[in-house]
């Protein structure tokens, strides 16, 4: 994905990330500013906007307990920038980012060293790229990911977790380090046309799935959000069919599955925009930490469907339950 303006904050326009990102997409309208991002491109819908700005600190962040699925293991997630391209009707940062464009840090070396510090001080930890972010949804960001999962390999008992809805895997460092899992994030091909604007075809994610089962990468698989409008079983038995094929060639695979689920803001956004859809005509309930989702037994008769669908070869986790 290309954007149609980028706003470069003068403190990082020497970085090389920046310069990755002018070589990579030469037609782009960049401006370096101090200006807010609107109003330097004040036509453009802010998910045609990038910034490239500094990062100040705080890069590993604890991962809610709710969203965690590794038991006994610590969880935590990069916060190297905010925001995607991707329009998705569910996703939570639509109530919680700060900004509406997607941010990027440039200044990639000392996010590394501040990964590589937490490393050091948990050697275990199982850390998420993609939470806040997609990180392959841009065409420059393979210094930022190599950096990172260069950092990585000095920490054996760690775990990155590169999740995505994009499919430009040759962003990726090769060969496939030990200790990156590339987990792409699907659901049934309807279902995302309507709930995720603005991100590549589920045709496509499968093609890449299947693409970095053969070059040897450690996979996963992300049904999160499950959506569960009326008939959603047809659709779900068709993915899962699809999965399966795309990882045939897979060693090294993890499937993590967890239906729709929210704070009130968000779910009364889709709602809004989707009235007795994908929310089954407010069907839904208060369950974990103040969060609304589907009514229980609902969420456990497609999380028992999906398992059957999914077969026993990779192990199956869930979360948000
Ligand atoms: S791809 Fe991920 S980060 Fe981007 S809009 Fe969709 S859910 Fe949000």
């Amino acid at each position: 994905m290309t954007p149609a303006g980028l706003v470069i904050r003068p403190e990082v326009a020497g970085e090389s990330l920046v310069r990755a990102a002018l070589a990579a997409m030469p037609a782009v309208q960049a401006r370096v500013t101090e200006a807010e991002a609107r109003a330097v491109f004040p036509g453009l819908a802010p998910w045609r906007i990038l910034v490239l700005d500094r990062f100040k600190g705080e890069l590993v962040k604890p991962l809610a307990p709710a969203e965690c699925s590794l038991a006994g293991r610590p969880e935590a997630f990069l916060a190297c920038g905010v925001n995607c391209p991707g329009r998705c009707r569910y996703c939570f940062l639509k109530t919680c980012a700060t900004v509406p464009y997607p941010v990027f840090y440039a200044n990639v070396a000392d996010m590394a060293a501040e990964l590589d510090a937490a490393l050091a001080a948990a050697p275990d930890l199982y850390v998420h790229l993609g939470h806040i972010l997609d990180p392959l949804a841009y065409p420059f960001l393979a210094p930022l990911v190599g950096a990172f999962a260069a950092v990585l390999e000095r920490h054996a008992g760690a775990m990155m977790e590169l999740r995505t809805k994009f499919t430009a895997i040759d962003l990726l460092p090769a060969p496939p380090p030990a200790n990156l899992r590339v987990a792409f994030s699907l659901a049934p091909a309807p279902m995302a046309r309507r709930y995720e604007p603005g991100t590549p075809g589920v045709k496509a994610r499968l093609r890449a799935l299947a693409l970095l089962a053969r070059r040897g990468y450690r996979l996963g698989v992300r049904l999160d959000p499950v959506l569960l409008p009326d008939g959603w079983e047809a659709d779900y038995a068709a993915l899962c069919a699809d999965i399966r094929a795309a990882l045939r060639a897979a060693e090294d695979a993890d499937i993590v599955l967890g239906t729709l689920r929210g704070p009130p803001a968000l779910i009364g956004a889709i709602r809004a925009d989707d009235p007795g859809e994908a929310l089954r005509r407010g069907e839904f309930i208060r369950t974990r930490d103040g969060k609304l989702g589907y009514p229980r037994p609902l969420r456990l008769r497609a999380l028992r469907f999906l398992t059957e669908r999914l077969g026993t070869r990779f192990p199956i986790r869930t979360c948000g339950e």
